[in-house]
């Protein structure tokens, strides 16, 4: 099979990888299209030192044998984090925070970044009839930006900043405006900035302090900047990921009286649902070949991908 397989150091192409076998409770997956996120990037440059494996977990397949008949033949996409399902987390609905899960293309469980795919049954989600493949191909990170009104209030009369200007930021940014509050967008690059138009006021720089922070920008710096314009009281989610630790004087935090909120993979159902009806609409990734990998690693698009089988 082909994939590209992540070798502790760096990503090899390779056409001799093993048909992935399923467990009793998995199902096979042919992968029509993949996405790559910047974990995928990060993990190049070391975030997760203990992963070897074929990297990936942004997906469209088509079910191709399952426990389950009904899921023979059905297009899906599938969440990433499979957990022990015995643990008080998997007992309670937690099962992303499972101490023992196995996170495909991170943590002990191939990814997608191949022709085919195993996953736990209950990770997968249909993709509605109506919706394509390629919009479906971006339900994950879009269900990454739905965890913050899971997880923290949203004021529709309050002031909300982004702070960020790629791809993870655009989704929030596609997410929060639906609310009807007032988005200001931080960012670092002009171009990149104009695309928030629609959603609020990009700028590249602010005087202005807000009740509510995401820190989307996957450097360092966003959290410093957050700390600098987040209100006394207010609220600061995490969004970001990067190999790396970064400096905070927390005394500040706690003068303030700031919350710092994490915040990571969030609920498919809700993402496909706005993307069938519409009301939420996203650049598509542009394909690459699997071999072409480090163009696609490399692309300065809005999002990349493989097609790898297409639909
Ligand atoms: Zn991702
Ligand atoms: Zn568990």
């Amino acid at each position: 099979m082909k994939g590209i397989y992540f070798d502790g150091t760096r990503a090899v192409y390779r056409e001799d990888l093993p048909m992935p076998e399923p467990s009793a409770t998995e199902s096979r997956i042919r992968i029509h299209y993949a996405g790559i996120c910047n974990t995928d990037k990060e993990i190049l440059k070391g975030y997760r030192p203990d992963f070897q494996g074929i990297m990936g977990h942004e997906f469209v397949g088509v079910v191709e044998s399952s426990p389950d008949p009904a899921w023979i033949g059905k297009r899906v996409v599938g969440e990433l984090n499979a957990g022990c399902g015995t643990c008080i987390y998997c007992r309670t609905g937690r099962e992303k925070h499972c101490p023992d899960r196995r996170v495909i293309g991170m943590d002990g469980k191939d990814g997608c970044f191949g022709e085919y795919m195993t996953l736990e049954t209950h990770l997968l989600h249909q993709i509605p009839a109506g919706l394509s493949s390629r919009q479906a191909l971006l339900t994950e990170p879009l269900a990454a930006a739905l965890e913050i009104p899971k997880q923290v209030h949203i004021d529709p009369d309050s002031s909300i900043a982004i702070i960020g200007d790629g791809r993870l930021a655009y989704l929030i940014a596609s997410v929060l405006h639906l609310f009807g509050a007032e988005l200001t967008i931080i960012g670092k690059h002009p171009e990149k900035l104009a695309r928030f138009e629609a959603f609020g006021r990009p700028v590249l720089s602010t005087e202005d302090t807000f009740e509510l922070v995401v820190e989307a920008s996957g450097s360092p710096s966003g959290l410093e900047l957050a700390g600098k314009i987040v209100r006394r009281q207010g609220t600061i989610v995490l969004k970001s990921t990067y190999a790396g630790k970064t400096l905070v004087d927390m005394s500040y935090y706690a003068v303030n009286e700031i919350t710092i909120k994490g915040s990571r993979c969030g609920p498919f159902g809700p993402a496909l649902r706005l993307l069938e009806k519409g009301l939420v609409q996203l650049p598509e990734a542009d394909f690459y070949e699997l071999k072409d990998f480090e163009a696609a690693f490399h692309s300065g698009s809005f999002k990349a991908g493989f097609a790898i089988s297409p639909l």
